[in-house]
């Protein structure tokens, strides 16, 4: 028999997520301080809690998809003198969050679990809106063998892709190496469109080469930031998201976070994350991440 899930976020990611559980048979109460979300939830089969406390009271795993980890701490912990889910969840739970926070802070509210007789894991995903509600996400898991071992079924249900990263925190440090990556290579991208079109060179001609030449990547092929070579990719619809540049942004600040605890000398990192936050805080806020592009040909005079 499928665990008591409690479910708490029910928002672009969260919603979905927490649907595809009960359509798969798994008993799922739901909370979000957002009241149209509860709404969509009752609709969708959830069962509706009034407060965070009472969607745990009866949880055998609790799951987060929350914004950022000062939200996951907060819920922990107990914000405003409210008793928090690790004092109203019973003894044996599984503390599980998916929301995408700091790897210092997945840690800390791991430990915070454990420290009061819980399970937890961290467990990021990929793969966005429509791959919440397909259950096709790429869950990323920081968890010891035995908690992953338990919730991989519910992984399985709401993911595709799930890969074992190490220990706490672990999957929440793949999941933010990836994406500075992810940054970086489409600032490359967008240059060297830019850069092509002072030079004459034409968007296609230039695709043709590097697609299947050293300078190939996802932000090339799959989300390429010029119209036409690749017709799905966001460029082709007025860079509509996609992957927003305001998350790419807080991805790129997680991992800024990381790059200076560990002092690492990640000079690409960090200029990407101030190219995305500059973006975001202007037109990037409701457009896909590869609309930077837009702005690099601005700030070029083209
Ligand atoms: P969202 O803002 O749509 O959803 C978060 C939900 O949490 C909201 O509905 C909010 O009301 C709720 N919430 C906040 N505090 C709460 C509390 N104390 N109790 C109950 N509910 C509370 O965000 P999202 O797009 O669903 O993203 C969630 C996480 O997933 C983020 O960390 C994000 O970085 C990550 N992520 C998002 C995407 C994406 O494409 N949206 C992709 C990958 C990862």
């Amino acid at each position: 028999t499928p665990p008591r899930v409690a479910f708490l976020g029910l928002g672009h990611m969260g919603g979905p997520m927490a649907v595809n559980l009960v359509q798969a048979g798994v008993p799922v109460t739901g909370f979000d301080v957002v009241p149209a979300a509860l709404d969509v939830a009752r609709k969708n089969g959830i069962t509706v809690a009034d407060s965070p406390q009472e969607a745990v009271r009866d949880a055998q795993v609790v799951i987060t998809m929350f914004p950022s980890g000062q939200h996951v701490k907060a819920a922990y912990t107990g914000a405003d003198g409210a008793e928090g889910l690790l004092a109203a969840a019973p003894a044996g739970a599984t503390f599980l969050d998916c929301s995408t926070i700091n790897i210092s802070e997945a840690q800390e509210v791991a430990t915070l679990a454990k420290e009061a007789g819980f399970k937890a894991a961290d467990a990021p995903v990929s793969g966005g809106v429509v791959g919440a509600q397909a259950g096709t996400l790429a869950f990323m898991v920081g968890a010891p063998d035995d908690v992953y071992q338990e919730i991989y079924p519910l992984l399985d249900i709401m993911g595709a892709r799930i890969v074992h990263c190490g220990d706490n925190g672990m999957g929440q440090a793949a999941k933010i190496c990836n994406n500075m990556i992810l940054g970086i290579s489409m600032v490359a991208v967008s240059e060297a469109f830019v850069l092509a079109e002072k030079l004459g060179l034409e968007h296609q001609a230039m695709y043709d080469v590097v697609s299947k030449a050293s300078g190939q990547c996802w932000a090339l092929t799959t989300n390429c930031p010029v119209p036409g070579p690749v017709p799905t990719s966001p460029a082709n619809n007025d860079y509509q998201p996609g992957f927003g540049g305001a998350l790419m942004s807080k991805d790129l600040n997680l991992a800024v976070t990381a790059i200076e605890q560990t002092g690492v000398d990640a000079q690409m990192g960090q200029l990407a994350a101030e190219i995305y936050k500059k973006f975001s805080d202007g037109e990037g806020a409701r457009q896909d991440f590869s609309g930077i592009i837009n702005t690099i040909r601005e700030d070029s005079g083209n």
